[in-house]
């Protein structure tokens, strides 16, 4: 399969953009490839500069649950095009999505929309402190909320509360009030309130942890987690950036019927346009400007191609849940087990919902521990297999692998086929 557009495209865009890529993971540094460079996608297709076409189990990332371009999403937002493409002054769509949003995640009581998942966790954090009054937040090593300051945090090697930036950039001062415990480890949290409950604003968690590769939260952890921040008089945050509209309508609330304070959300809620969105309780985002003393705004907040690309998606998503869902559930575990029936113990797969990651490790994955386990020198080349066989994975061991709507059952088949014909040595 020639790539030769795309080495070119790569060596000159690294003389202009910092590693020649626009978000890390895309320089496929850790596949030890050189990132193909997209030209277009429709459906479950995405095709790149060099005209080679790959089934898309990348999906945007998230955003693409029915598939690329689907024709109803770009109609509408073609039609809002030539209504203006900014405003600054609230729209009756921003309306629309804030009452849809609220219909299908009723937690979601006051909704603010911003411009990106990073957005939404750091505001969602600033108004649980605001509410509170307290500093602290705990969030579990391997979840990923964006690349805020305060978030870009590793446990430190002293006390088992001390945090420090994995960024550089990122002031100590900026990460000490971020408490670090263990994903799917009930005693990690409840150390942390004994020595600090207090002091704890919230609790910030993606609900499936999907930022280590795909993990499920064990039985009850999410209601723990629950019962403990009402215990302490702290609130709970559900970072659905991933999961919202994904592991089910209602997101990873409705599936696993655990009620947050707060929710995040990003990718599918704008429809592949830049939008994250914050909200909950009405009395805890009734501390939100102008209403409250917690201050957050934007520019583009609520633009009327983004709102519009994102209501089109959820209204197509609600109208055919009773479809969607089942199907790429199905799809997804069909690759899961086949994945499993061919490569057998010598790795494991997570799968949820149309979530999965395959580990290459013998050890069941539950926490950011095991999931290091893994080989990522068998996944760069597996990776590489099913890329150079037309198959569009995430250029990472630690993402997960998105199946859309538009997946048909030939593509599944196309990928099954694949798996099976794999050979590690
Ligand atoms: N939260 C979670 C769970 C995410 O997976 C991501 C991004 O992948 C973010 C937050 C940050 O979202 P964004 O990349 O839109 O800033």
């Amino acid at each position: 399969m020639a790539m030769t557009n795309s080495q070119d495209l790569f060596e000159k865009s690294q003389k202009v953009i910092p590693g020649g890529v626009n978000s890390p993971v895309r320089a496929f540094g850790s596949v030890g490839r050189t990132p193909v460079f997209m030209k277009k996608a429709k459906g479950s297709h995405i095709f790149d500069e060099d005209g080679n076409s790959y089934v898309d189990y990348v999906c945007s990332w998230g955003p693409g649950i029915l598939g690329h371009a689907d024709d109803r999403v770009i109609d509408a937002v073609k039609a809002a095009c030539d209504d203006g493409l900014t405003f600054g002054a609230p729209t009756r769509k921003e309306l629309e999505i804030a009452e849809l949003v609220n219909e299908l995640m009723p937690s979601m009581e006051l909704t603010r929309m911003v411009n990106s998942g990073t957005e939404a966790v750091m505001s969602a954090l600033r108004v649980a402190r605001g509410f509170t009054g307290r500093d602290k937040i705990v969030k579990f090593r391997g979840c990923y909320h964006g690349h805020s300051d305060g978030l870009l945090v590793k446990a430190g090697s002293a006390a088992l509360t001390q945090s420090v930036p994995y960024s550089l950039g990122v002031p100590k001062s900026y990460t000490q009030h971020t408490l670090i415990a263990e994903y799917n480890n009930e005693d990690s949290v409840k150390k942390l309130f004994e020595a600090e409950g207090k002091d704890i604003a919230a609790i910030v968690v993606e609900p499936v942890a999907a930022n280590m590769g795909v993990v499920p939260p064990h039985d009850g952890f999410l209601q723990f987690l629950r019962d403990i921040t009402n215990e302490y008089g702290a609130l709970l945050i559900f970072d659905e950036v991933i999961t919202g509209f994904r592991l089910s309508l209602g997101g990873a609330q409705e599936y696993f019927g655990v009620k947050p304070d707060l929710t995040t959300l990003g990718k599918i809620v704008g429809g592949g346009m830049p939008v994250g969105a914050y909200g909950g309780r009405r009395d805890v985002m009734s501390m939100v400007a102008p209403l409250g003393g917690v201050y957050q705004a934007g520019t583009l907040s609520g633009n009327p191609i983004a709102m519009t690309a994102g209501l089109t998606t959820l209204r197509i998503l609600q109208k055919e849940k009773d479809t969607i869902y089942p199907a790429i559930e199905k799809s997804t575990r069909q690759i899961a087990d086949t994945v499993r029936d061919t490569l057998g113990d010598t790795v494991h797969v997570n799968q949820i919902g149309s979530l999965m990651s395959v580990f290459f490790t013998d050890q069941e994955v539950v926490d950011m521990d095991t999931s290091i386990s893994s080989d990522t020198a068998r996944y760069a080349k597996y990776f590489s297999y099913m890329l150079d066989n037309g198959i569009y994975l995430a250029p990472s061991q630690f993402e997960a692998m998105f199946v859309s709507y538009a997946h048909s059952k030939e593509d599944v088949s196309k990928t099954c086929e694949l798996i099976k014909a794999y050979k590690e040595n």
